[in-house]
């Protein structure tokens, strides 16, 4: 099958080519985001291959149909970005990547709360230029903390069981609880118990309207004061400008972000000789207490080859008119 590959990177080229070795597909890559104004790209290709900032709105699907594309393959998990029932509609498909590694996005979540808490940012920028002095620098044990879990599914679930192998109490929050989180030594407790408590708070739900800005104005401050926030979800989760205010008042001790909700006009590219007109994400940087790293949770070798495997497979079983292992539908 001919597949277009939107916001295609060197990475992505390497490891979807290889995946595809045996497969024999006809990849074409794109380094242009999937929008209005370069969904033509895609036009005679039958499958679109697509990622996190692409947009498969009713608009960009309606024109992928017209241009003959009967597959959309996210080489992602979170599917917020595209119009199910638009898709339905128009008769497209849609596959994504339902698991690859739990690990690499709930083990860089550990790494930014590890470094947001014990100030790894300061310290590394401070040792360069010689200045060894320890003032700022002072942590908290992670033994013994409250850790909130929001959203535990398979990335929760990863996450949970590495804090508790620090020592920390673990609670959750899921609007379908599973067993496989409570075995894990965990408790479930209400959305206003978890904001209360944790002195940690890990966002592991997928960006839903449900979702959307779970963390408020409002939620922010029912929360235990100088709680740190990590977010390696969906940018969407959070409103920004509200966890700005709260950083401002120190209600918020810290937050540490692989996610944004602006982040399609910044990420996954070099902006450094570009001027940042995005006055929100700029004053979050100006923070000593902000980490943001660039949607990278899921950028290890192990995710990226079965991302690319996955998703050639799925290619294949469509190709081959078998049952789609991976189809997302509208609910
Ligand atoms: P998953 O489906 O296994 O788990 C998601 C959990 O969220 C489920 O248990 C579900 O019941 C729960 N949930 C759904 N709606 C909820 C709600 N309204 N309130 C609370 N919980 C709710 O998914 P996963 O593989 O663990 O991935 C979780 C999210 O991580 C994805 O949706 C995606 O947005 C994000 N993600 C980010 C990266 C990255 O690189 N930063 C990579 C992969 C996934």
């Amino acid at each position: 099958m001919k597949i277009a590959v939107f916001s295609a990177k060197r990475y992505d080229r390497q490891f979807l080519t290889a995946a595809n070795a045996t497969a024999g597909h006809q990849l074409r890559f794109f380094d242009e985001l999937l929008c209005e104004d370069t969904v033509s790209l895609a036009a005679g290709n039958e499958a679109v291959c697509i990622f996190v900032n692409d947009k498969a709105d009713a608009a960009v699907l309606k024109a992928l149909a017209a241009g003959g594309t009967r597959l959309v393959a996210l080489r992602c998990t979170g599917f917020n970005n595209v119009d199910l029932k638009a898709a339905a509609e128009l008769g497209l498909k849609v596959v994504r990547v339902v698991t690859y590694s739990p690990y690499s996005v709930a083990e860089h979540a550990v790494a930014l709360l590890q470094a947001i808490n014990r100030k790894i940012h300061r310290a590394y920028n401070r040792t360069r230029d010689s200045n060894f002095a320890l003032d700022g620098l002072m942590g908290f044990d992670l033994h013994g903390k409250t850790v909130a879990v929001v959203g535990t599914g398979k990335i929760g679930c990863v996450f949970a069981r590495i804090m508790l192998g620090f020592g920390c109490r673990v609670i959750g929050y899921d609007k379908y609880p599973s067993d496989n989180f409570t075995a894990l030594g965990a408790t479930y407790a209400q959305p206003g118990e978890i904001g209360a408590k944790a002195d940690i708070i890990s966002l592991h739900c997928p960006l839903t309207p449900e979702t959307h800005h779970i963390v408020n104005a409002e939620t922010l401050a029912r929360a235990k004061p100088g709680a740190l926030l990590i977010n390696t979800s969906r940018g969407g989760l959070v409103d920004t400008e509200a966890a700005i205010e709260a950083l401002k008042s120190g209600q918020l001790g810290g937050l540490a972000i692989d996610v944004y909700e602006q982040e399609a006009d910044l990420f996954f590219r070099d902006l450094s000789s570009t001027v940042i007109t995005d006055d929100v994400f700029q004053r979050l940087l100006s923070f000593p207490n902000v980490i943001v790293t660039g949607h990278q949770a899921f950028f290890t070798e192990e995710a990226i080859t079965t991302i690319c495997e996955t998703t050639i497979a799925s290619v294949g079983e469509f190709a081959a008119g078998l049952p789609l292992s991976n189809e997302i539908k509208a609910s």
